[in-house]
């Protein structure tokens, strides 16, 4: 799940020349292709995967969202390489997400290629496999923390956000910490990006200069922050470390699991770094009216790169944005800048006096 908006400026992605989400399994470097994914949702448009070719088979970095038209638009991208499902010797998975997980857990399931995942991600996964609703009932408490209580119902309401069991199971293997994986001749450094979610990771070939990123550095939107059920304290923290994390490492071509190959690593963690200082400017002075929920504090920032008004947003887009105002908020308060009062309608921000 991302927020902030999809833009088409940069979309063509160099290694098609064509709009990223092209299908097909377009080559970036010798042995590693990029295979976009349809999800069943406008907004992101698409998911990569990305494909190693290995002596003894492929390893995926991300699976997709396990629908049948994405598997039948991987099956056919992958007979572009000469290759098929049976070939699938591992998948390594950045985050959760269903639009990432599922498919691999699937495909991994029915191939007996082992599935590997951040053990962070494992509250996440108790939830989705615990009593029918709990992942749900989760996710609503967060909107209400957030002071999004009035949202509740919609969301609620909205179809097709319960999960399906079916595409949901634990990984074969957990990855835990920052540790390099053999992959074939490669090596890819697999390091620990909590934020976007609490298990996320990257891995970084830096022999061959590539960062497959996952959602935690997307080129032309910002993933979203503080959507996580269970709710981590302080996700926006754990995110901006995140990201100077993966500044300390050689500046990297980019692959995203959203949007067209990037030439640079560094100047897009940068840019992410920009933009998140520059909405807590924003989050503090808008606490000078007045002690204020995430929800509150939401309706006086600009979304999406367009700017839209808080009452633009659809009903889905205002819980993001409600959430993640209040993951700007929760920092504000871990630098010292701000308090916090849980109370009935929501944590509530005010500015150190
Ligand atoms: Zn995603």
């Amino acid at each position: 799940m991302t927020s902030s908006g999809a833009s088409t400026a940069n979309a063509v992605s160099p290694d098609s020349g064509e709009h990223w989400s092209a299908e097909g399994a377009w080559q970036v470097a010798d042995g590693i292709h990029r295979i976009p994914l349809p999800l069943p949702l406008d907004g992101l448009k698409a998911v990569n995967v990305y494909v190693l070719e290995t002596d003894d088979g492929l390893v995926l970095i991300d699976g997709g969202w396990a629908i049948e038209a994405a598997r039948s638009v991987l099956e056919r991208s992958l007979r572009q390489i000469g290759a098929g499902f049976a070939d699938i010797r591992r998948f390594l998975v950045t985050h959760v997400h269903r639009d990432h997980y599922t498919m691999a857990a699937v495909i991994g399931g029915d191939h007996g290629a082992p599935v590997s995942l951040g053990a962070d991600e494992k509250p996440a996964l108790d939830l989705l496999l615990g009593p029918e609703g709990a992942a749900q009932e989760a996710i609503l408490r967060g909107l209400v923390t957030a002071g999004a209580g009035s949202l509740v119902e919609g969301w609620r309401r909205a179809p097709g956000d319960a999960p399906d069991p079916a595409m949901w199971r634990y990984p074969d293997t957990w990855l835990d910490g920052d540790h390099s994986i053999a992959v074939g001749a490669r090596t890819l450094d697999a390091v620990h990006t909590p934020g976007h979610t609490p298990g996320h990771f990257v891995f970084a070939d830096t022999s061959e200069q590539v960062l497959f990123a996952g959602d935690h550095v997307l080129p032309t939107i910002t993933p979203s922050i503080g959507f996580t059920a269970p709710a981590p304290i302080d996700p926006l923290g754990d995110f901006m470390a995140s990201l100077t994390k993966v500044r300390t490492l050689p500046d990297l071509r980019l692959l995203p699991a959203h949007g067209p190959v990037a030439p640079s690593s560094h100047a897009r963690v940068d840019e992410l770094l920009a933009h998140h200082e520059h909405r807590l400017t924003l989050s503090l002075a808008a606490l000078a009216h007045g002690p204020a929920t995430g929800f509150d504090v939401a309706h006086e920032l600009g979304w999406t790169r367009h700017e839209r008004s808080f009452g633009e947003l659809d009903l889905f887009n205002q819980g993001l944005a409600a959430q993640e105002t209040k993951a700007h908020l929760e920092l504000l308060v871990a630098r010292g800048l701000a308090t916090r009062e849980d109370t009935p309608v929501g944590v509530v921000f005010a500015p150190v006096p």
